[in-house]
Order: C-alpha cells, then sequence, then structure tokens
C-alpha cells in the first residue's frame, strides 16, 4: 500500500462486526439501527425501483432530493441554501467528508479536528496529503477546549473540522463553544467543516448548526446523513449544504470518486425529509429510552458511565471491570459476556500522543430493539 495510508489498517467497525458474526455475540460495536426507517420512505425506493429509477441519477442529485434538503435546513434552522448551487448529494457522509477534505485542501495544509474522531477524518486528511491537528476531548464530559483550539491554529490552518453530535462521545456541544468555534475561522479566515449528521439524534441541550453563527453561513461545510436521520445506514445518501464556490471545490472531487449515487434512494429520502416534525422529534424520544435502558445496564454491570447529550452512543470506562485496555476488552468481551462493543482508544490520534488518551473507554451503540438492549444488559451484568 501507499505511504499516505501506512498506519491505517482494517477499520474497529470491520473487525468487531465480524468478530460479532462469528461468535453471535449481540453488535453493539457498529452503529447501525436495527429497525428500518420510515414505512413510506421504504415504499418510495421500491416504487422508484419498479418506475424505472435505476440509471445514473444527476451528479449533484435528484432535483427533488436537492430542493428537499434545502427546504429542510430553512425549516429546521432558518438557513437559505438553492438546491441547484448549494446543495451536493453525496454517497454517505462518509464520501461528503473525503470529497470536502481533498477538495479544499492544499497538500501541506492543516486540518483542525475534534479527538476522538469518526475514523474516516484521519484517513481522508492524510489522502489529502494534509496535516492533522487533534484537540482533545476528555471524559467525563468531552467539553470542547477552545483554548487549545486557538491555540492549535498556525499559518498553515485551512479547515476546522468539527462534529456535534459528537461520535463517539455522545458530546453536543453548547452555543458558546460554537460560538467560539465560529469566531476563530471568522478571524483567521478559515472554512469550517461541520459534521451534522446526528443533527436530530439530541437529549439535552439542542444542536446549533454552526453555519448559523455570524460570519459563518459562507464559510461552512455542514454535512448530513439519510443514513443516521432515516435509519436506513445501508442506503449510504449524505449530504452538504455550503455556498456556491465551496460546493463546486467538492462536487469537483466528487465526480471523479463516485461521480453519482444509487438513483431510487434519492426520491426516497427527499419523500422522507418531507415526513411531519413528529417523525424527527420521535426519533430522539426513542433513543432517549434505549439510552437510558442502556446506560442504566451499564451501571449495573459496573461500567463507569459518560451519559451521552446526543447520538446514539454510549461511552463507559471498562477500567473497574479490568478494562485498562479497551481494545483487548472488546476483543474479549463475546466471550466474556456475549456481547460486541467498539474501543474508543482507536478515535484518538495514535501518533499526537506519548499515552493515548481514552485506552479504558468503550463504545456501545443504543440503536437496537429493546429486547436486544435488555438481553446485552442481562449478559453483561455477568461481568462483575
Ligand atoms: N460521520 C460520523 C460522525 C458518523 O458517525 C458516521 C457514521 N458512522 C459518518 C460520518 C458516516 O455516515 P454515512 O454512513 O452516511 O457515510
Ligand atoms: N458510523 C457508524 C459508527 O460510528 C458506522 C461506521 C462504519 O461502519 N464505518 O459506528
Amino acid at each position: 500500500g501507499i505511504t499516505r495510508m501506512r498506519g491505517f489498517g482494517t477499520t474497529i467497525f470491520s473487525e468487531m462486526t465480524a468478530l460479532a458474526n462469528r461468535t453471535g455475540a449481540i453488535n453493539l460495536g457498529q452503529g447501525f439501527p436495527d429497525t428500518d426507517g420510515p414505512g413510506s420512505m421504504l415504499r418510495a425506493a421500491v416504487a422508484a425501483i419498479q418506475s424505472g429509477q435505476n440509471q445514473y441519477a444527476p451528479g449533484s442529485g435528484t432535483p427533488d432530493l436537492r430542493t428537499a434538503i434545502a427546504r429542510h435546513q430553512g425549516d429546521w434552522y432558518g438557513l437559505d441554501f438553492d438546491p441547484d448551487t448549494e446543495v451536493l448529494v453525496t454517497a454517505g457522509a462518509t464520501e461528503a467528508i473525503a470529497a470536502t477534505l481533498m477538495g479544499l485542501c492544499e497538500p501541506g495544509d492543516e486540518v483542525l479536528c475534534v479527538e476522538p474522531y469518526y475514523d474516516s477524518y484521519a484517513a481522508v486528511i492524510a489522502l489529502a496529503g494534509a496535516v492533522r491537528r487533534p484537540v482533545t476531548l476528555r471524559p467525563p464530559d468531552y467539553r470542547l477546549d477552545t483554548a487549545a483550539l486557538a491555540a492549535s491554529i498556525t499559518p498553515r490552518t485551512r479547515v476546522i473540522l468539527i462534529n456535534s453530535p459528537h461520535n463517539p462521545t455522545g458530546a453536543v456541544f453548547d452555543r458558546d463553544e460554537l460560538a467560539e468555534v465560529a469566531r476563530l475561522c471568522v478571524e483567521h479566515d478559515l472554512i469550517a467543516v461541520t459534521d451534522e449528521v446526528y443533527e436530530h439524534i439530541v437529549f439535552h441541550g439542542e444542536h446549533v448548526p454552526l453555519a448559523t453563527f455570524p460570519g459563518m453561513r459562507d464559510r461552512t461545510v455542514t454535512i448530513s446523513s439519510a443514513g443516521k436521520t432515516f435509519s436506513a445506514t445501508g442506503w449510504k445518501v449524505g449530504w452538504i449544504c455550503a455556498a456556491p464556490d465551496l460546493v463546486a471545490a467538492v462536487a469537483r472531487v466528487k465526480q471523479f470518486l463516485t461521480f453519482t449515487n444509487a438513483a431510487p434512494f434519492q426520491p426516497a429520502v427527499a419523500a422522507a425529509l418531507g415526513l411531519p416534525r413528529e417523525y424527527f422529534t420521535s426519533l430522539a424520544t426513542d433513543l432517549r429510552a434505549k439510552r437510558d435502558l442502556l446506560c442504566q445496564g451499564l451501571v449495573a454491570a459496573g461500567f463507569d458511565v459518560h451519559i451521552p447529550a446526543g447520538t446514539y452512543f454510549v461511552t463507559a470506562d471498562a477500567a473497574p471491570l479490568g478494562g485498562e485496555d479497551g481494545l483487548a476488552f472488546c476483543r474479549a468481551l463475546p466471550e466474556r459476556a456475549g456481547v460486541v462493543a467498539v474501543p474508543v482508544g482507536v478515535f484518538y490520534d495514535q501518533e499526537a500522543h506519548d499515552v493515548v488518551p481514552g485506552a479504558s473507554l468503550v463504545r456501545f451503540a443504543f440503536c437496537k430493539q429493546d429486547e436486544v438492549l435488555q438481553e446485552a444488559v442481562r449478559r453483561l451484568e455477568g461481568l462483575r
């Protein structure tokens, strides 16, 4: 393999899902719901397939989907985007992140990112030839250290890459934290890339899009995912909203990565974006009950639990259960308890620390049916 990808082996999600499949353990590792999204959306995809929408869609996405995306940003956040020039549909948020960083960073440019991070961030920063500068979130509350963020800015800094609600910690950055990010972007003329895929999964506080802060509308690339909002991770439909020059730079890369995305899913996601507000609010209400169920079980099992404010992940310290090495703990967990989790240490920058933080933290996903969570909790009680 190429030098730039040295150090990027198999993703932890592939390893841990393979482990779950091999052992038959309950998979609370990789984050995917075990219940499908809205029935009307599923039927719309079937109808699109049966009515012949099976050839290449326009590279920027189908017009109905781009219009629905722009309307959603307006209805929820008061943000006004032109569906023709300011919206780009991508193969999941993952392609959005890749095309954005490759489209906006010159080799040697620095990207400030918040660690622990979704693992594709480091890989695509490396592919872009850019340099990552991590700012560290630490348990128990994972607040954004805006002073550290400010201190990390150099003349080579090009992008601040933010993710809120935050995977894997479940932190939701508040207005003060985000206002400071925005202020730094304006002061230093930086581009903000904001991964907001969990925008509708908030239990405490509120989701405030970074693009809504003064001076940010035209320097922010906002990333969303139908996989998360409509519980269809296998569809791989995501999108960005940004000013025309930024969208053009990202689209220039995207056209050579995938050119276009699965056509029949696009009208289906467009229809889902038009669902009544109750759909979106019930997503969080349902997941809040699941969060509470799993968190109580983890506490009972002996973990030191960090209750998440958003996302469908909870991090827990496994040190009280002998899990000082979270990776080893997770590799052994199927045999010990019949459950799969993912270690959080792997989401911290492996090269930026003498001692990688979060080594004893593990992450559990609770986007599962209640019976599945109850059985997982019952099994984990045996750990003590
Ligand atoms: N960003 C974050 C923070 C995520 O958690 C995920 C999914 N795990 C993604 C991006 C990727 O989303 P998608 O499946 O739409 O590519
Ligand atoms: N976003 C999901 C997670 O964080 C799945 C990621 C993946 O499988 N690449 O678990």
